[in-house]
């Protein structure tokens, strides 16, 4: 599992989208009032004031802020939480410029505000969204140019360069859409990037947890894993088992047969211990030729009736440069009520002195007999 958390990126991004359009239309109300005063002084408000202010200010910021409100009632519905969500900021962005736009009679400046949510849906990194939003601007455009076209007929205002404008601004919108694509496609390869580098670093940490002879976890990771599994079960109570196997008289072996063979030794336990227990049993190299296992599933009987079968199928492995079987020790201890790591470990690996005592080539127990001894 990735530890960067997109999904919970994008919801970020999704309420701070949400606030700026806020601030937007904060923003363009206190201009209205701003460009309002400036007319005003100059005497070049052609309507009579409460018109003026009705229809440049009182029904815009009315509009703008009733599209906030919505988009903020439609983000909290549970069917717009997921992806689908980030819609509501953008299209709620675009009304807002759409809406500045059509308030305005500096057409082609303003009308240029809708690449505005094109671009801000780069954000979201999501080329197919940036598309529609791109193709939803057209509506935004066309919606800004039957406003003009109403104030001519109504109001008699000039827009004889209306089909030019409404040009330049489909292309502007264009070219808005064309660099959102480069950069959407920037945030996609960083995100790639990203993914590589956690990926690289995950299979670090496990080079850095194994040991590399048997390309078993090492001893430092066993640690770990033990006082980790050990403190889930003194929270939850699961069951937790620890088996320790040991080479029997390996010493022997290198001293006949010579280090280097020893080893051969060592690599063929490892091959048969993966193939008998599982990766999340965590089979490690405790020590020399001393290797751990941590069970969860089953039972002590079970546990063992598996360690058995690994016993015998070690015993049954044949080498090139010796004719002699080489056998395994093994000691269980379940985990009970109260027992720390190393109390654990401690209970195993008296099992195992038992097993070593008894004659070796077989598999104890821990019981509470051995602490007495
Ligand atoms: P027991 O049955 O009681 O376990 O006897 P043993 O001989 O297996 O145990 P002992 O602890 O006396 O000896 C373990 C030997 O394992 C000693 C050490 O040289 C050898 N050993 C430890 N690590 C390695 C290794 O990486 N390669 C080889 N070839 N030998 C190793
Ligand atoms: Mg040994």
């Amino acid at each position: 599992m990735s530890p960067y958390n997109f999904e919970r990126t994008y919801d970020k991004w999704k309420k701070l989208v949400f606030h700026a359009n806020i601030l937007i239309a904060t923003l363009s109300l206190a201009t209205e009032v701003g460009g309002t005063l400036i007319l005003y002084r100059q005497n070049l408000i052609k309507q009579t004031i409460p018109v003026y202010m009705l229809r440049y200010l009182i029904i815009p910021a009315a509009f703008n802020y009733s599209v906030i409100l919505a988009g903020f009632f439609l983000m909290k519905k549970k069917k717009y939480a997921g992806r689908r969500g980030d819609y509501i900021p953008l299209i709620q962005l675009l009304i807002l410029c759409t809406s500045d736009a059509a308030a305005h009679h500096i057409f082609p400046i303003v009308v240029a505000s809708l690449c505005f949510p094109i671009f801000v849906s780069s954000v979201f990194d999501n080329p197919k969204m940036t598309r529609n939003i791109w193709l939803l601007s057209h509506v935004g455009i066309l919606a800004v140019a039957l406003q003009r076209k109403y104030d001519e007929i109504h109001y008699g205002t000039e827009c004889e360069y209306l089909a030019m404008d409404t040009f330049v601004a489909v292309s502007l919108t264009l070219a808005a859409y064309i660099t959102c694509r480069i950069l959407t496609r920037f945030q996609s390869e960083k995100k790639q990037i990203m993914e590589e580098m956690h990926q690289y670093e995950l299979q670090l940490q496990e080079e850095l947890n194994k040991e590399p002879q048997t390309k078993l976890y090492n001893a430092s990771a066993f640690r770990n894993k033990l006082y980790r599994e050990t403190e889930k079960s003194r929270f939850t109570e699961w069951p937790l088992m620890l088996l320790i196997l040991d080479i029997d008289d390996f010493k022997q072996i290198n001293v006949t047969y010579g280090h280097a063979r020893g080893d051969k030794v060592l690599e063929r336990i490892a091959e048969v211990i993966k193939k008998h227990f599982k990766e999340e049993e965590f089979p490690s190299r405790y020590g020399g030729e001393k290797f751990t296992i941590l069970v969860r599933e089953g039972t002590v009987i079970d546990l063992k009736a598996r360690t058995e079968a690994l016993r015998r199928d070690f015993a049954s492995q044949t080498y090139a440069f010796m004719e002699e079987p080489v056998t395994v020790s093994a000691g269980i201890a379940e985990w009970k009520k109260g027992m720390t790591d190393e109390k654990l470990l401690d209970c195993a690996d008296k099992a195992l002195y038992r097993a070593k005592e008894m004659g070796r080539d077989r598999t104890v127990v821990w019981c509470d007999a051995y602490e007495k001894q």
